[in-house]
């Protein structure tokens, strides 16, 4: 027991800073909090005999059906979207900025709720399950990646609190970031945030993505995941992402096409509606607006 209340009893404090600090907004804190709080629940109803850690879960489906959603009621930002995504798929979202993408993750992780239509979770909708059922499930890699002052194992921790030093650096390792760690004056003991070491924003993108490989959920989230990252660095780490994604329904938003050619299904949304969708290879040879976007991303590359 002792072992779990510790590492709450830092997060727990370092969770008090944060709030104080102001740099997070409230969403994202009621995320880190549910997911502590979810956490403490299922390490706390963990036998003595087994192995600490999570029961292993199926992957979930989701589904939109006729969602309509806008920050204000009068400008709808999603327009009747539906969108059904298999358990175990991955379903990636491109298109131009302030489309929508994000928004989708939002409503899925119910920080907003659609003004129309529904979303279903395993057939569930979801403003019927208990806010923190539904958000243990799920694991997000923001675009900004919240820092506790505290360890950098800590931080990581923050997945899934009470894991293992094990499970910590098979996170670390995965999302490409121990090697930087065992490079720091105190390694997994360093402090980051705010008074501590200053992570860059690649770093900070790994941080993110080692906590939610930890977190062993059955929805995975990204939004942006490698927007920081080098390209050779992208590749690497959107191996492991893959591997991890196997166990879970992923849904990924991104501007680089590199991370979403490989997806079960790709959405091209366009003014919060399905402008095309497919496999990457369809809609290259449909050469419509998913078409253009690859071919502005080559040609910036080269
Ligand atoms: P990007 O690719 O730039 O991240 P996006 O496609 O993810 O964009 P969203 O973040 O979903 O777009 O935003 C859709 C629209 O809603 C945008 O016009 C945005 O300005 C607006 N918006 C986003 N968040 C809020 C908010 N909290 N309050 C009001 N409007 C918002």
């Amino acid at each position: 027991l002792l072992q779990m209340v510790r590492p709450l009893e830092v997060l727990g404090s370092a969770m008090r800073d944060l709030s104080r600090s102001l740099r997070l907004s409230q969403p994202l804190l009621e995320i880190l909090r549910e997911e502590i709080e979810g956490a403490a629940i299922l390490t706390a109803t963990v036998s003595p005999g087994q192995p600490s850690g999570r029961p292993s879960r199926q992957p979930s489906t989701i589904r939109f059906e006729g969602v309509t959603f806008g920050y204000d009621p009068e400008r709808p930002v999603i327009r009747g979207l539906d969108l059904h995504v298999e358990a175990g798929r991955t379903i990636a979202v491109v298109g131009p900025s302030g489309s929508g993408k994000s928004s989708l993750i939002r409503l899925l992780l119910r920080l907003y709720s659609p003004q129309a239509g529904r979303i279903l979770l395993d057939g569930n909708p979801i403003d019927m399950l208990a806010l923190g059922a539904l958000r243990r499930q799920m694991a997000l890699v923001p675009q900004d990646t919240p820092l506790l002052h505290a360890s950098i194992g800590s931080n990581i921790a923050l997945g899934r609190p009470g894991a293992g030093m094990d499970s910590i650096v098979s996170a670390a390792k995965a999302a490409r970031l121990h090697e930087a760690i065992e490079s720091w004056p105190d390694g997994y003991g360093t402090m980051v945030g705010e008074r501590g070491l200053k992570l860059s924003g690649g770093e900070r993108q790994r941080l993110a993505i080692a906590r939610a490989l930890l977190r062993r959920p059955t929805v995975l989230l990204l939004d942006e995941p490698t927007s920081m990252l080098d390209s050779k660095t992208e590749a690497e780490v959107l191996v492991e992402l893959r591997q991890a994604a196997a166990g879970c329904t992923t849904l990924v938003v991104a501007h680089r096409l590199s991370t979403v050619m490989r997806a079960d299904e790709i959405i091209v949304l366009v003014d919060g509606r399905i402008h095309e969708r497919g496999l990457h290879a369809d809609l290259l040879a449909r050469d419509g607006r998913y078409a253009r976007m690859w071919r502005q991303q080559i040609d910036g590359a080269s």
